[in-house]
């Protein structure tokens, strides 16, 4: 679904990601892990186009996400792939419901009744039916996420990328959230997601990419990563997070 081919990105002098080979396969799940400041967010906001590249390629479904485009066109492209950020980013004067229903409304120019079916569907498949009218300040950070996601899953989006979506939440919000992306895996959504939660790595991705300075160090199946991590940087990370 998703192929990253040479992609090098700087910020300035300072080269962020060094030559980026790697692929995603439709309905597949993979977890990028890596120390802080190696770049994990940065290549992941390459996917969508939230980050410009210097040089190489990504597509999508055979599309070029870099290539020259119109707002419009990229705004319907990034409809396409959904992105939950760590915070959660939801509209503070919407209701829960409306935040949901929004973008199909404008972007798809579905109807406002059949938008809302949808989003209460979506959210009681995240667990909050009962809180569509609420508003986001009235929520907790593990609701407010699970809102966030069924915003993002109700453009339908092939692809779903997540950036540490529970790095701001408070330790006993952190399965809510964990379990609603658990059950998006299991329905054969295509994820990338950047998390520290070694533990859903190790149960939910198919492939680990490792990523250190920028470089994609290593790519694994998680049973071969955590047991037997081949690159000295990939060994000395997983010691260090015993
Ligand atoms: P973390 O685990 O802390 O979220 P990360 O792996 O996501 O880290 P990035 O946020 O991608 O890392 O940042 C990679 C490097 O690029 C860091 O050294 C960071 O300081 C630098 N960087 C990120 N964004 C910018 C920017 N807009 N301008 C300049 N440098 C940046
Ligand atoms: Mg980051």
């Amino acid at each position: 679904a998703i192929r990253i081919a040479d992609v090098c990105k700087n910020y300035g002098d300072y080269q962020v990601l060094k030559n980026i080979n790697a692929e995603v396969a439709r309905g597949e799940v993979v977890v990028i892990c890596g120390p802080s400041g190696s770049g994990k967010s940065t290549l992941i906001r390459t996917v969508n186009r939230l980050e410009e590249i210097n040089s190489g390629g990504i597509s999508f479904e055979g599309q070029n996400i870099h290539a020259p485009m119109r707002g419009s066109e990229l705004n319907k492209l990034r409809s396409r792939i959904g992105f939950v950020f760590q915070s959660f980013n939801l509209f503070p004067h919407l209701s829960v419901v409306d935040n949901v229903s929004m973008s199909p409304i404008r972007v798809k120019g579905v109807s406002a009744d059949v938008a809302h079916d949808k989003a209460l569907k979506l959210l009681d498949r995240v667990g909050l039916a009962d809180k569509a009218n609420s508003y986001p300040g009235q929520l907790s950070g593990g609701q407010q996420q699970r809102v966030a996601i069924a915003r993002a899953l109700a453009m339908e989006p092939p692809v779903m990328l997540f950036d540490e979506p529970t790095s701001a939440l408070d330790p006993e919000m952190v399965g809510e959230v964990l379990s609603v992306m658990k059950s998006l895996a299991a329905e054969g959504m295509t994820m990338l997601c950047v998390t520290h939660e070694m533990g859903f790595a190790r149960d939910v991705a198919d492939r680990i990419w490792f990523i250190d300075a920028g470089e994609i160090l290593e790519t694994a199946p998680p049973e071969d990563f955590f047991k037997n991590p081949r690159h000295p940087r990939a060994q000395r990370f997983l010691a260090d997070l015993r």
